[in-house]
């Protein structure tokens, strides 16, 4: 199934990224997570793309079991990097024949120890020529997703409102729907949809929800995608930094008052970094649920989660 017209609908859902492991053991025990994670109800998963397409067949593997075996709808990841036309013509395919129908269209990361990204001979520059490239040779079979970045991209060296700009060729190109870098400050992210909105872009954008699982991957994560921390998550978080269960405590309720917002503001559509973990991201929607008053937000009846008063 396609994505557009699910992720359009006025009620929330969520949605929850995972990447190949390294490990045969590591893929099997993702497979059990996702398998649980399923109860969670999620509208769609998506795999990741390694830089290079290094276990790039593990990601059309693991699209094809999501797919088929848990019944999940599936967007998998496809880069540039490293990826000359031909090995790009092989993972639409693997998608095409998975029954995959959603691709998000990425550059890519460098590979692993280079620094600054380079074109692959016989591959495209930018995610918008993949964008055109899949448009032309599949027409509207597959969904296709681009990457936004409300705080920037780390590369751009313009004014704040390039990345806006490049979005635009990007859904112009044929994306119909946007998936965000992960953000902490929410007001910004808001702000940004606006100023999407204001340059002509119509097509969902959703929000990349980092949950926080340690203070060390929280730093961490932040710096490597280039995104403000706010104050107040730095007050709430740094005073129990070396006690992970309460800085996950706390980054839960932090995290749910992002999500609330968002939800607030008419967008409804979430998209959990699950970083192949289950209990942080359980926690979010949880304490989305509980605290959502009746009536207010229409819940998913499929949400396996029991709600507060029931337990
Ligand atoms: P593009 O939109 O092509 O942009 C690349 C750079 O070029 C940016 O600096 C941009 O500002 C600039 N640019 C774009 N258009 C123009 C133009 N017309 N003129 C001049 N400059 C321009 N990486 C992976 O390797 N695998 C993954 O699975 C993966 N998944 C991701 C999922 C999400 C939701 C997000 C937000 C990112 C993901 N990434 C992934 C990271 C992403 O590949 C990198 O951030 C990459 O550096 C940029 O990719 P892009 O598709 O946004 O590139």
């Amino acid at each position: 199934k396609k994505l557009q017209e699910s992720i359009k609908e006025k009620r929330p859902a969520w949605s929850f990224e995972y990447f190949p492991p390294k490990t045969a053991v590591g893929v099997r025990n993702l497979y059990d997570r996702m398998e649980r994670m399923y109860e969670l109800g999620p509208e769609f998963i998506d795999i990741t793309w390694n830089a290079g397409g290094r276990l790039s067949n593990l990601t059309c593997e693991m699209v094809a079991t999501a797919q088929s075996v848990y019944g999940l709808e599936t967007c998998m990841h496809l880069t540039c990097t490293g990826m000359p036309r031909e090995k790009v013509d092989e993972a639409l395919e693997d998608a095409y024949k998975a029954g995959c129908q959603n691709i998000l269209a990425l550059r890519g990361d460098p590979p692993r120890d280079v620094e600054k990204w380079e074109q692959t001979d016989g591959g495209f520059r930018y995610s918008k020529d993949l964008v055109k490239y899949i448009k032309d040779k599949y027409d509207d079979y597959f969904d296709i997703a681009v990457a936004g970045y409300p705080e920037g991209h780390p590369d751009d060296e313009e004014d704040a409102d390039a990345n806006i700009r490049y979005l635009k060729e990007k859904v112009d190109a044929g994306a119909t729907f946007v998936i965000t870098q992960m953000f902490y400050d929410v007001d910004n992210f808001l702000d940004w949809v606006k100023r999407c909105r204001k340059a002509g872009i119509d097509v969902p954008l959703i929000p990349g929800i980092m949950p926080i699982q340690s203070w060390d991957a929280f730093l961490r994560r932040a710096k490597w995608s280039g995104v403000k921390i706010p104050q107040h998550f730095l007050d709430a978080l740094e005073p129990v930094k070396d006690d992970d269960a309460e800085v996950r405590l706390r980054g839960t309720k932090l995290m749910v008052e992002v999500c609330k917002k968002i939800l607030d503001a008419g967008i409804y559509q979430l998209h959990f970094y699950t970083m192949n973990l289950e209990k942080a991201t359980k926690m979010i929607l949880e304490g989305l649920e509980c605290e959502a008053s009746p009536g207010d937000l229409p819940w998913k009846p499929s949400l396996g989660l029991k709600r507060k008063e029931e337990n």
